[in-house]
């Protein structure tokens, strides 16, 4: 029996796995391993699909535009991205600190700016029906 690297708890060392830092853990702190690896996982993702949002949002609004359809990408994923902002736990928010005040700012700024062309699109689509 060795004592596990993280808790100390007796294990068996031929059916004990190694973590990152090449210890031996027991079948505890190997799933809190797991567990932790996960969450970093998913505040990158949000800290990734935030910069995404906002930089084709802010690239995209004055350039390849077809029918309004990346501002209408861009404000759904805007409003997906919002909401699971909005669902992170402390402990996200915490890990994300200041990388989720830049995302919302990106997100929010790409968001008005869509919704901006949107409307813009959708009055010269209303004066040319009208006219
Ligand atoms: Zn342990």
């Amino acid at each position: 029996m060795v004592p596990c690297g993280v808790c100390g708890t007796p294990i068996d060392p031929s059916t004990a796995n190694f973590d990152k830092a090449g210890r031996q853990v027991c079948r505890s702190c190997e799933a809190r391993g797991v567990i932790v690896e996960g969450d970093m996982k998913a505040t990158n993702s949000i800290w990734v699909s935030s910069l995404i949002i906002g930089i084709s949002g802010l690239v995209s609004w004055s350039c390849f535009n077809p029918f309004g359809i990346v501002s209408i990408i861009t404000v759904f994923s805007a409003i997906g991205w919002i909401v699971s902002a909005n669902r992170l736990g402390p402990e996200y928010r915490r890990q994300l600190g200041g990388k989720l005040t830049a995302g919302w700012v990106m997100v929010i700024a790409a968001l008005g700016i869509h919704l901006v062309v949107l409307a813009i699109m959708g009055l010269a689509l209303v004066g040319w029906a009208v006219h």
